[in-house]
Protein backbone atom coordinates (compact mmCIF):
# COMPACT_ATOMS: atom_id res chain seq x y z
CA UNK A 1 0.00 0.00 0.00
CA UNK A 2 1.33 3.42 -0.98
CA UNK A 3 1.29 6.72 1.10
CA UNK A 4 -2.08 8.01 -1.16
CA UNK A 5 -3.20 4.61 -0.90
CA UNK A 6 -3.46 4.71 2.54
CA UNK A 7 -4.14 8.21 3.25
CA UNK A 8 -7.43 7.60 1.28
CA UNK A 9 -8.57 4.43 3.48
CA UNK A 10 -10.86 6.23 5.92
CA UNK A 11 -12.45 3.15 6.84
CA UNK A 12 -9.37 2.23 8.30
CA UNK A 13 -7.32 5.29 9.30
CA UNK A 14 -8.49 8.54 10.86
CA UNK A 15 -8.69 11.39 8.15
CA UNK A 16 -5.31 13.39 7.90
CA UNK A 17 -5.90 16.78 8.07
CA UNK A 18 -2.49 17.88 7.92
CA UNK A 19 1.05 17.97 5.97
CA UNK A 20 4.44 18.18 6.15
CA UNK A 21 6.32 18.52 2.62
CA UNK A 22 10.42 18.20 3.24
CA UNK A 23 13.00 20.14 1.40
CA UNK A 24 16.01 18.63 2.04
CA UNK A 25 18.16 21.03 1.25
CA UNK A 26 20.81 23.69 2.67
CA UNK A 27 23.63 25.73 1.48
CA UNK A 28 25.80 24.00 4.02
CA UNK A 29 25.64 21.75 7.09
CA UNK A 30 25.41 23.42 10.57
CA UNK A 31 27.96 21.71 12.84
CA UNK A 32 25.41 20.09 15.57
CA UNK A 33 22.56 19.51 12.70
CA UNK A 34 21.69 15.97 12.41
CA UNK A 35 18.42 16.70 10.35
CA UNK A 36 17.88 14.99 6.57
CA UNK A 37 19.54 17.80 4.58
CA UNK A 38 22.33 17.90 2.18
CA UNK A 39 24.34 20.82 0.54
CA UNK A 40 22.45 21.68 -2.61
CA UNK A 41 25.55 22.12 -4.31
CA UNK A 42 26.85 19.00 -3.72
CA UNK A 43 23.61 16.43 -4.20
CA UNK A 44 23.32 17.35 -8.38
CA UNK A 45 22.69 14.20 -10.61
CA UNK A 46 24.45 13.47 -13.85
CA UNK A 47 25.19 16.99 -15.75
CA UNK A 48 22.24 18.94 -13.43
CA UNK A 49 23.16 21.94 -11.58
CA UNK A 50 22.09 22.39 -8.60
CA UNK A 51 18.84 24.75 -9.30
CA UNK A 52 17.84 21.96 -11.99
CA UNK A 53 18.22 19.57 -9.47
CA UNK A 54 15.74 21.48 -7.40
CA UNK A 55 13.53 21.51 -10.00
CA UNK A 56 13.50 18.04 -10.52
CA UNK A 57 12.82 17.55 -6.37
CA UNK A 58 10.40 20.27 -7.01
CA UNK A 59 8.48 18.56 -9.82
CA UNK A 60 8.44 15.23 -7.82
CA UNK A 61 6.84 16.57 -5.27
CA UNK A 62 4.17 18.18 -6.80
CA UNK A 63 3.63 15.07 -8.22
CA UNK A 64 3.23 13.25 -4.76
CA UNK A 65 1.07 16.32 -3.96
CA UNK A 66 -1.91 15.67 -6.65
CA UNK A 67 -2.21 12.03 -6.33
CA UNK A 68 -2.57 12.62 -2.67
CA UNK A 69 -5.01 15.55 -3.05
CA UNK A 70 -7.03 13.05 -5.36
CA UNK A 71 -7.52 10.49 -2.47
CA UNK A 72 -7.55 12.78 0.66
CA UNK A 73 -10.99 12.00 2.12
CA UNK A 74 -11.52 15.72 3.98
CA UNK A 75 -9.49 19.09 2.77
CA UNK A 76 -6.35 19.57 4.61
CA UNK A 77 -6.23 21.95 7.48
CA UNK A 78 -2.58 23.00 8.14
CA UNK A 79 0.59 22.73 5.84
CA UNK A 80 4.27 23.20 7.00
CA UNK A 81 7.05 23.39 4.70
CA UNK A 82 9.79 22.69 6.40
CA UNK A 83 13.52 21.22 5.51
CA UNK A 84 16.80 21.83 5.21
CA UNK A 85 15.72 25.01 4.27
CA UNK A 86 12.86 25.68 2.34
CA UNK A 87 13.84 29.63 1.28
CA UNK A 88 17.06 28.60 -0.81
CA UNK A 89 14.77 26.91 -3.73
CA UNK A 90 15.53 28.72 -6.91
CA UNK A 91 13.31 32.16 -6.55
CA UNK A 92 11.45 29.45 -10.02
CA UNK A 93 10.90 26.51 -8.26
CA UNK A 94 9.94 28.21 -4.81
CA UNK A 95 7.59 29.98 -6.50
CA UNK A 96 5.94 26.79 -8.51
CA UNK A 97 6.14 24.74 -5.52
CA UNK A 98 3.60 27.63 -3.18
CA UNK A 99 1.89 28.17 -6.28
CA UNK A 100 0.88 25.07 -6.89
CA UNK A 101 0.53 23.82 -3.79
CA UNK A 102 -2.10 26.93 -3.16
CA UNK A 103 -4.05 25.78 -6.09
CA UNK A 104 -4.17 22.48 -4.32
CA UNK A 105 -4.72 22.88 -0.79
CA UNK A 106 -5.03 26.54 -0.31
CA UNK A 107 -8.92 27.33 0.37
CA UNK A 108 -9.42 25.30 3.22
CA UNK A 109 -6.00 26.05 5.12
CA UNK A 110 -6.24 27.19 8.87
CA UNK A 111 -2.64 27.52 9.35
CA UNK A 112 0.35 27.63 6.40
CA UNK A 113 3.73 27.39 7.41
CA UNK A 114 7.03 27.55 5.72
CA UNK A 115 10.28 27.33 7.17
CA UNK A 116 13.08 30.12 6.42
CA UNK A 117 17.43 31.02 7.62
CA UNK A 118 17.73 34.41 7.84
CA UNK A 119 20.65 34.78 5.21
CA UNK A 120 18.09 33.21 2.21
CA UNK A 121 14.83 35.35 3.11
CA UNK A 122 14.50 37.36 0.41
CA UNK A 123 11.73 40.31 -0.50
CA UNK A 124 11.10 38.17 -3.29
CA UNK A 125 10.48 34.93 -1.66
CA UNK A 126 8.51 37.08 0.85
CA UNK A 127 6.27 37.56 -1.90
CA UNK A 128 5.59 34.79 -3.20
CA UNK A 129 4.71 33.00 0.28
CA UNK A 130 2.56 36.37 0.75
CA UNK A 131 0.78 35.72 -3.05
CA UNK A 132 0.33 31.80 -2.33
CA UNK A 133 -1.23 32.61 1.63
CA UNK A 134 1.29 31.49 3.66
CA UNK A 135 0.42 32.34 7.47
CA UNK A 136 3.48 31.68 8.97
CA UNK A 137 6.93 31.66 8.89
CA UNK A 138 9.29 30.52 11.04
CA UNK A 139 12.56 31.66 11.00
CA UNK A 140 16.02 29.74 12.35
CA UNK A 141 17.80 32.36 14.19
CA UNK A 142 19.40 30.23 16.83
CA UNK A 143 21.51 33.36 18.79
CA UNK A 144 21.90 36.78 18.89
CA UNK A 145 25.26 36.59 19.39
CA UNK A 146 28.27 36.43 16.89
CA UNK A 147 30.09 33.88 18.54
CA UNK A 148 27.58 31.76 19.36
CA UNK A 149 26.59 31.52 15.99
CA UNK A 150 29.77 30.63 14.79
CA UNK A 151 30.29 27.78 17.51
CA UNK A 152 26.80 26.50 15.78
CA UNK A 153 28.47 26.55 12.56
CA UNK A 154 25.85 28.89 11.25
CA UNK A 155 25.91 31.05 8.00
CA UNK A 156 24.27 33.57 9.35
CA UNK A 157 25.16 36.39 11.80
CA UNK A 158 23.55 38.96 14.17
CA UNK A 159 23.41 41.41 11.13
CA UNK A 160 21.60 38.80 9.17
CA UNK A 161 19.58 37.96 11.73
CA UNK A 162 17.76 41.39 12.46
CA UNK A 163 17.45 41.94 8.74
CA UNK A 164 15.46 38.63 8.10
CA UNK A 165 13.18 39.64 11.29
CA UNK A 166 13.14 43.25 10.02
CA UNK A 167 11.58 42.16 6.82
CA UNK A 168 9.28 38.97 8.15
CA UNK A 169 7.87 41.81 10.55
CA UNK A 170 6.70 43.71 7.24
CA UNK A 171 5.22 41.16 5.82
CA UNK A 172 1.06 39.92 6.68
CA UNK A 173 2.64 36.54 8.35
CA UNK A 174 2.95 35.34 11.94
CA UNK A 175 6.35 35.12 12.41
CA UNK A 176 8.34 32.58 14.82
CA UNK A 177 11.81 32.86 15.96
CA UNK A 178 13.72 29.41 17.00
CA UNK A 179 16.66 30.17 19.89
CA UNK A 180 19.07 27.41 21.12
CA UNK A 181 19.65 27.25 25.12
CA UNK A 182 22.92 25.29 25.92
CA UNK A 183 25.38 26.20 23.93
CA UNK A 184 29.30 26.38 24.36
CA UNK A 185 30.30 29.64 25.35
CA UNK A 186 26.38 30.65 26.22
CA UNK A 187 26.12 32.97 29.36
CA UNK A 188 22.71 33.86 30.92
CA UNK A 189 23.83 37.38 29.37
CA UNK A 190 24.03 36.20 26.26
CA UNK A 191 21.10 33.89 25.99
CA UNK A 192 19.29 37.07 28.03
CA UNK A 193 20.09 39.30 25.34
CA UNK A 194 19.48 37.24 22.52
CA UNK A 195 15.65 36.43 24.04
CA UNK A 196 15.25 40.28 24.54
CA UNK A 197 16.44 40.99 21.00
CA UNK A 198 14.03 38.80 19.41
CA UNK A 199 10.81 40.30 21.64
CA UNK A 200 11.87 43.69 20.89
CA UNK A 201 10.74 42.78 17.25
CA UNK A 202 7.61 41.68 18.28
CA UNK A 203 7.26 37.64 17.11
CA UNK A 204 4.03 35.74 17.47
CA UNK A 205 5.88 32.87 18.97
CA UNK A 206 9.32 31.39 20.26
CA UNK A 207 11.25 27.95 20.44
CA UNK A 208 13.60 27.80 22.73
CA UNK A 209 15.00 24.48 22.60
CA UNK A 210 18.34 22.71 24.55
CA UNK A 211 20.99 22.26 22.51
CA UNK A 212 21.18 18.76 21.55
CA UNK A 213 24.67 16.98 20.76
CA UNK A 214 24.18 14.70 17.92
CA UNK A 215 26.22 11.54 17.22
CA UNK A 216 28.61 12.39 14.14
CA UNK A 217 28.29 16.04 13.85
CA UNK A 218 31.52 18.39 14.28
CA UNK A 219 29.93 19.75 17.08
CA UNK A 220 30.16 16.62 18.89
CA UNK A 221 33.35 15.85 17.39
CA UNK A 222 34.77 19.14 19.02
CA UNK A 223 33.15 18.66 22.38
CA UNK A 224 35.12 15.29 22.62
CA UNK A 225 38.10 16.75 21.43
CA UNK A 226 38.06 19.38 23.97
CA UNK A 227 38.02 22.25 21.73
CA UNK A 228 34.49 23.18 23.08
CA UNK A 229 32.85 22.82 26.62
CA UNK A 230 29.37 22.34 27.25
CA UNK A 231 27.89 24.79 29.93
CA UNK A 232 27.72 22.93 32.99
CA UNK A 233 24.31 21.63 33.60
CA UNK A 234 23.12 24.06 36.38
CA UNK A 235 24.42 27.01 34.72
CA UNK A 236 22.73 25.95 31.13
CA UNK A 237 19.13 25.24 33.47
CA UNK A 238 19.23 28.31 35.01
CA UNK A 239 20.29 30.64 32.43
CA UNK A 240 17.30 28.87 30.32
CA UNK A 241 14.74 29.42 33.47
CA UNK A 242 16.17 32.88 32.84
CA UNK A 243 15.25 33.12 29.35
CA UNK A 244 11.59 31.35 29.54
CA UNK A 245 10.92 33.83 32.87
CA UNK A 246 11.84 36.92 30.28
CA UNK A 247 9.40 35.38 27.90
CA UNK A 248 6.52 34.71 30.65
CA UNK A 249 6.59 38.39 31.78
CA UNK A 250 6.33 39.53 28.35
CA UNK A 251 3.20 37.37 27.52
CA UNK A 252 4.60 34.40 25.54
CA UNK A 253 3.24 30.98 27.97
CA UNK A 254 4.80 27.81 28.03
CA UNK A 255 2.47 25.85 25.91
CA UNK A 256 4.99 22.98 25.23
CA UNK A 257 8.05 21.91 26.64
CA UNK A 258 10.00 24.45 23.93
CA UNK A 259 7.30 26.60 22.84
CA UNK A 260 5.95 29.76 23.86
CA UNK A 261 3.29 32.25 22.47
CA UNK A 262 0.87 34.56 23.58
CA UNK A 263 -2.79 32.59 23.69
CA UNK A 264 -3.76 32.42 20.46
CA UNK A 265 -0.66 32.38 18.67
CA UNK A 266 0.17 28.23 19.36
CA UNK A 267 0.99 26.47 16.34
CA UNK A 268 -1.86 24.50 15.28
CA UNK A 269 0.27 22.23 12.55
CA UNK A 270 2.37 20.97 15.36
CA UNK A 271 -0.16 20.45 17.92
CA UNK A 272 -1.19 17.55 15.13
CA UNK A 273 1.43 16.24 16.07
CA UNK A 274 1.74 15.92 19.93
CA UNK A 275 -1.87 15.12 19.78
CA UNK A 276 -1.16 11.97 18.04
CA UNK A 277 -3.67 12.63 15.28
CA UNK A 278 -3.07 11.34 11.47
CA UNK A 279 -0.45 13.77 9.54
CA UNK A 280 1.05 13.16 5.91
CA UNK A 281 4.01 13.66 4.54
CA UNK A 282 5.65 14.17 1.31
CA UNK A 283 9.52 14.92 -0.03
CA UNK A 284 12.85 12.61 0.95
CA UNK A 285 12.49 11.52 4.77
CA UNK A 286 9.27 12.97 5.85
CA UNK A 287 7.35 10.72 8.06
CA UNK A 288 3.23 10.09 7.41
CA UNK A 289 1.34 8.84 10.69
CA UNK A 290 -1.91 7.01 10.10
CA UNK A 291 -4.12 6.29 13.34
CA UNK A 292 -6.27 3.10 13.05
CA UNK A 293 -10.04 4.30 13.95
CA UNK A 294 -11.14 2.78 16.72
CA UNK A 295 -13.83 1.44 15.38
CA UNK A 296 -12.29 -0.11 12.16
CA UNK A 297 -12.95 -3.81 10.80
CA UNK A 298 -9.86 -5.69 12.08
CA UNK A 299 -10.32 -8.31 9.35
CA UNK A 300 -9.46 -5.87 6.51
CA UNK A 301 -5.90 -4.99 8.24
CA UNK A 302 -5.30 -8.73 7.04
CA UNK A 303 -5.32 -7.16 3.14
CA UNK A 304 -2.92 -4.74 3.95
CA UNK A 305 -0.10 -5.15 1.99
CA UNK A 306 3.18 -3.11 3.08
CA UNK A 307 5.57 -4.03 0.01
CA UNK A 308 9.13 -4.95 0.59
CA UNK A 309 9.67 -2.76 3.49
CA UNK A 310 12.62 -3.94 5.77
CA UNK A 311 10.97 -5.33 9.07
CA UNK A 312 7.91 -3.78 8.51
CA UNK A 313 6.21 -7.25 6.71
CA UNK A 314 7.16 -9.60 9.87
CA UNK A 315 6.42 -6.64 12.61
CA UNK A 316 2.64 -5.74 10.38
CA UNK A 317 2.29 -10.07 10.74
CA UNK A 318 2.55 -10.43 14.15
CA UNK A 319 0.96 -7.12 14.62
CA UNK A 320 -2.74 -8.00 12.44
CA UNK A 321 -2.50 -11.92 13.61
CA UNK A 322 -2.63 -10.11 17.51
CA UNK A 323 -5.21 -8.34 16.59
CA UNK A 324 -7.20 -11.07 15.04
CA UNK A 325 -6.47 -13.25 17.98
CA UNK A 326 -8.00 -10.25 20.04
CA UNK A 327 -10.97 -9.77 17.65
CA UNK A 328 -11.83 -13.69 17.74
CA UNK A 329 -11.76 -13.69 21.80
CA UNK A 330 -8.79 -16.30 21.48
CA UNK A 331 -7.07 -14.06 24.06
CA UNK A 332 -7.74 -10.54 26.05
CA UNK A 333 -4.22 -9.22 25.38
CA UNK A 334 -3.99 -6.63 22.26
CA UNK A 335 -1.13 -5.10 23.13
CA UNK A 336 0.50 -6.24 20.10
CA UNK A 337 -2.35 -5.21 17.52
CA UNK A 338 -1.89 -1.97 15.22
CA UNK A 339 -2.41 1.08 16.55
CA UNK A 340 -1.05 2.95 13.67
CA UNK A 341 0.72 2.67 10.03
CA UNK A 342 3.84 4.94 10.14
CA UNK A 343 5.81 5.41 6.64
CA UNK A 344 8.61 7.47 5.77
CA UNK A 345 9.45 8.52 2.43
CA UNK A 346 13.21 7.67 0.75
CA UNK A 347 16.12 9.22 2.17
CA UNK A 348 18.22 8.61 -1.04
CA UNK A 349 17.45 11.30 -3.06
CA UNK A 350 18.03 9.81 -6.68
CA UNK A 351 15.87 6.61 -5.57
CA UNK A 352 13.71 8.81 -4.40
CA UNK A 353 13.68 11.07 -7.92
CA UNK A 354 13.77 7.92 -9.71
CA UNK A 355 10.65 6.45 -7.71
CA UNK A 356 9.27 7.61 -4.55
CA UNK A 357 6.96 4.95 -4.11
CA UNK A 358 9.76 2.00 -4.32
CA UNK A 359 11.53 3.45 -1.69
CA UNK A 360 8.78 3.90 0.91
CA UNK A 361 9.05 2.14 3.86
CA UNK A 362 6.06 1.54 6.18
CA UNK A 363 5.77 -0.12 9.87
CA UNK A 364 3.09 -0.69 12.13
CA UNK A 365 2.89 0.91 15.32
CA UNK A 366 1.38 -1.72 17.86
CA UNK A 367 -1.20 -0.62 20.94
CA UNK A 368 1.42 -0.73 23.66
CA UNK A 369 3.85 1.85 21.76
CA UNK A 370 1.22 3.77 20.42
CA UNK A 371 -0.40 4.26 24.02
CA UNK A 372 3.43 5.74 24.74
CA UNK A 373 3.19 8.01 22.09
CA UNK A 374 -0.06 9.33 22.67
CA UNK A 375 1.00 9.67 26.67
CA UNK A 376 4.54 11.19 25.78
CA UNK A 377 3.22 13.77 23.53
CA UNK A 378 0.42 15.15 25.20
CA UNK A 379 2.69 15.11 28.45
CA UNK A 380 4.76 17.44 26.50
CA UNK A 381 1.67 20.40 26.07
CA UNK A 382 0.28 22.47 28.75
CA UNK A 383 -2.54 21.04 27.83
CA UNK A 384 -2.03 17.37 28.39
CA UNK A 385 -3.37 14.14 27.92
CA UNK A 386 -6.97 13.86 26.70
CA UNK A 387 -8.04 11.26 28.93
CA UNK A 388 -11.37 10.40 27.18
CA UNK A 389 -9.33 9.59 23.86
CA UNK A 390 -7.05 7.49 25.55
CA UNK A 391 -9.66 4.95 27.04
CA UNK A 392 -11.52 5.13 23.78
CA UNK A 393 -8.17 3.99 21.79
CA UNK A 394 -6.79 1.33 24.70
CA UNK A 395 -10.07 0.43 26.18
CA UNK A 396 -8.91 1.34 29.38
CA UNK A 397 -8.92 4.02 31.99
CA UNK A 398 -4.95 6.20 31.75
CA UNK A 399 -5.23 6.58 35.35
CA UNK A 400 -5.06 2.92 37.02
CA UNK A 401 -2.64 2.07 34.43
CA UNK A 402 -0.18 4.65 35.72
CA UNK A 403 -1.02 5.29 39.14
CA UNK A 404 2.32 4.51 41.09
CA UNK A 405 4.08 6.89 38.45
CA UNK A 406 0.66 9.33 39.24
CA UNK A 407 1.49 8.54 43.18
CA UNK A 408 5.62 9.41 42.67
CA UNK A 409 5.63 12.29 40.80
CA UNK A 410 1.87 13.43 42.28
CA UNK A 411 3.43 16.84 43.21
CA UNK A 412 4.07 16.94 39.21
CA UNK A 413 0.97 16.12 38.01
CA UNK A 414 -2.32 18.06 37.45
CA UNK A 415 -5.18 15.74 36.73
CA UNK A 416 -8.61 16.30 36.11
CA UNK A 417 -11.75 14.54 34.65
CA UNK A 418 -10.59 15.34 30.64
CA UNK A 419 -6.65 15.69 31.01
CA UNK A 420 -3.45 14.57 32.72
CA UNK A 421 -1.16 17.38 32.15
CA UNK A 422 2.19 18.48 34.33
CA UNK A 423 3.27 21.54 35.68
CA UNK A 424 6.10 23.82 34.72
CA UNK A 425 8.25 21.64 36.84
CA UNK A 426 6.78 18.91 35.29
CA UNK A 427 7.72 19.43 32.10
CA UNK A 428 11.54 20.21 33.20
CA UNK A 429 11.72 16.66 34.23
CA UNK A 430 9.78 15.08 31.70
CA UNK A 431 12.50 12.67 30.79
CA UNK A 432 12.88 10.87 33.61
CA UNK A 433 9.17 10.76 34.28
CA UNK A 434 8.08 9.47 31.02
CA UNK A 435 10.87 6.55 31.72
CA UNK A 436 8.87 5.68 34.67
CA UNK A 437 5.63 5.71 33.30
CA UNK A 438 7.53 3.40 29.72
CA UNK A 439 8.08 0.68 32.87
CA UNK A 440 4.28 0.88 33.75
CA UNK A 441 2.50 0.93 30.75
S1 LIG B 1 20.05 25.14 8.20
FE1 LIG B 1 18.85 23.84 9.59
S2 LIG B 1 18.56 21.90 8.49
FE2 LIG B 1 20.19 23.05 7.43
S3 LIG B 1 22.07 22.25 8.29
FE3 LIG B 1 21.53 24.08 9.48
S4 LIG B 1 20.29 23.31 11.21
FE4 LIG B 1 20.42 21.68 9.67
Amino acid sequence: MNLEEAAGRNDLFETPKALYVHIPFCYSRCGYCDFHSFALGRCEGGQQSGNEFAESYVATLLHRARELKARLPEPLQTLYIGGGTPTILPDKAFSELLGQLAFLFGSSLKEWTVEANPESLSRQKLSVMADAGVSRLSIGIQSMDDGELETLGRRARRRDNEKALDLAQRSEMQVSADLIAGIPGQSPETLESSVRAILDTCVDHVSLYDLSIEKETELEKKILQGVLKLPAEDSAYSARKHGERILKAAGYQRYEVSNFSPAGRESLHNSVYWSMNSYVGIGSGAVSSLMVKENADPTLLLDIDLGSSEGSAARAAGAVGSLVRTAGGATGDAAGAPACLRMEEGRDLKAYLASPDACLTSAWIDRKDSAFELVMMGLRTRQGVDRQRFARRFGSDLYPLIATVLGKWKDRFIQDDEYLRLDDAGLDLLNPLLLDILEVL
